[in-house]
């Protein structure tokens, strides 16, 4: 019998590897072998992370330096990425289940896309501003800087490993900050290669630090630490609580990308083969564990049994199995917990009247008797009040709603503490815009779902976030602000312009 070696990742930390005795297993979802091992950082490895990233900052060895010359680090941190982006695509498939469909045009090709946005931003970043010349309260000019804040502390889920990491990575490097990353403990290999490969390309030692270790130790130490300026968070809305608590300690800032619950809407005027295919595909693009999964379809009370017939039978042709194999449309979900957590919400809804049209169980077959397997599922007869319909199940549940109109439907899309993402789906663009202006949702794609342009912001209403990522004001969060007044009454001073933009006029 031939042993697989298994491989260790260290953590990154000050430019070296830093390893402890404990190691933790990463689990592939496929069939739950042991796929790899990480250390485990605990509070003393946070601080070192966190010392480095605050000595390199002080050093200006990146924070000093123009951002145009940050932009071509990162370029070339992008170039280098793309070069082993197989390697990255496989760290990213053995530790969280993606399909390779998704881990190549997803996973991994937005992060490297959406990094090399972040480096263009770098240069185009209106770093300061000169305001008008004032004549009250004094004869004044005055120029508006944006500086770095210094060390970022940015803590990822597990769903989008590398890119939820870099869409704070990402802005903050292009502003000029360190950073320390708390990855999750089940998915952090991609984002230490990816700081491997940083360090290779050009980016100096101690900026982009990665401690893995779990959320109650090393992201609880994280994200209350006193040389922490700001903490960027994307993880369920439970922890999002619990961060800004933590942050509240040194009044640090903080972005939250938290969780969802999203509605689809299908208007009595859709094209119904399209709709039948994107309420699938909102809901069970990577199992359903998505924050912006569409996984209530709102449908006319007299459609509802010819939709959901179509649905299921649709449904049925989701090919499930191995996910480096390119037919695979849906992998396994990420852990045993969470297989068992999903079944226990569709017999949760079961018992209490909703009827299982399709899946509910583990998918049958040899193949999915190791690993975390949910078959797609889809529950009709659902109320608004069941905890299926609420809560975030994370997983491939397809919850559908009957709605008897326009306003009902609305009503029942808006009935959430959540508001990520929603969809809807019509053929009359003015009543589809005019049902999207009265959605309370960070992000409305009209006639499709989880389209991330990285040009335009991301982020959630009530308590699916705070705050915003990607879009051309992505620096903002990464930025003090610093406004410098001088006086020109008196003849204080005869140059103004010139001395305060650092030019002579
Ligand atoms: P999670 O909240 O359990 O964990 C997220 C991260 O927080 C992990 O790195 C974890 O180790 C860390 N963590 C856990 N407890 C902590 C604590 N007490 N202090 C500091 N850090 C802690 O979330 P998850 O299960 O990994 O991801 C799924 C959730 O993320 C879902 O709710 C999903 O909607 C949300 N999400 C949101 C977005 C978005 O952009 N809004 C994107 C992806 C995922």
């Amino acid at each position: 019998m031939t042993t697989v070696e298994v491989r260790h990742h260290a953590m990154r930390i000050g430019g070296r590897d830093v390893d402890t005795s404990e190691r933790h297993p990463i689990l592939d979802p496929n069939d739950g072998s042991v796929a790899a091992t990480v250390s485990i950082g605990g509070i003393e490895h946070v601080d070192a992370a966190v010392a480095a990233a605050k000595e390199t900052f002080e050093s200006g060895v990146w924070s000093a330096i123009p951002p145009q010359e940050r932009a071509l680090v990162m370029r070339r941190i992008a170039a280098a990425a793309r070069a082993v982006a197989d390697e990255l695509i496989e760290l990213e498939l053995s530790a969280n289940g993606a399909t390779i469909r998704q881990a190549t045009g997803f996973h991994i090709g937005y992060a490297l896309a959406h990094f090399e946005y972040f480096a263009d931003l770098a240069e185009s970043y209106e770093w300061q501003r000169a305001a008008p010349i004032s004549t009250f309260p004094a004869l004044s000019q005055s120029v508006v800087h944006r500086e770095p804040i210094g060390v970022v502390g940015a803590i990822a889920p597990f769903n989008f490993p590398l890119l939820l990491a870099l869409w704070k990575v990402g802005p903050a490097l292009a502003a000029g900050n360190s950073v320390v990353v708390k990855p999750d403990e089940r998915t952090p290999l991609s984002m230490l290669e990816f700081a491997r490969i940083a360090e290779r390309a050009g980016l100096p030692p101690g900026v982009l630090n990665v401690v893995t270790g779990t959320g109650q130790v090393a992201g609880a130490h994280l994200a209350g630490h006193p040389d922490i300026g700001k903490i960027a968070f994307t993880g369920s809305t439970q922890v999002g609580r619990e961060i800004m608590r933590l942050a509240s300690g040194t009044v640090k800032q903080v972005t939250l990308e938290l969780g969802g619950k999203g509605p689809t809407i299908v208007l009595d005027d859709a094209d119904l083969d399209m709709a039948v295919d994107g309420v699938l595909f909102g809901c069970f693009v990577y199992s359903g564990q998505v924050c912006v999964s569409g996984t209530r379809a709102l449908v006319p009370a007299r459609l509802h049994d010819q939709f959901v017939e179509r649905l299921v039978a649709r449904a049925k042709t989701i090919v499930l199995g191995d996910t480096r194999d390119f037919d695979t449309d849906m992998g396994p979900v990420i852990g045993a917990n969470q297989q068992a957590r999903i079944l226990e919400y569709v017999r949760d809804a079961e018992s209490s009247g909703a009827t299982i049209e399709l899946g509910g169980h583990q998918p049958e077959g040899e193949r999915f008797e190791r690993g975390f397997w949910v078959s797609p599922t889809i529950l009709s007869g659902v109320r608004d009040d069941m905890p299926i319909a609420r809560e975030e199940v994370f997983g491939p549940v397809l919850v559908v709603i009957a709605y008897d109109d326009d306003d009902e439907a609305v009503a029942i899309a808006n009935d959430s503490e959540y508001g990520l993402a929603a969809s809807i789906w019509s053929t009359d663009n003015a009543r589809a815009l005019a049902i999207a202006a009265r959605i309370q949702s960070g992000n409305v794609w009209i006639n499709d779902a989880h389209q991330i342009n990285c040009q335009v912001p991301f982020g959630g209403y009530k308590q699916s976030g705070l705050g915003r990522e990607l879009g051309p004001n992505a620096l903002d969060g990464y930025t003090e602000v610093k406004t410098v007044q001088l006086d020109l009454s008196a003849g204080r001073t005869a140059k103004p312009f010139g001395i305060l933009l650092g030019h002579a006029d």
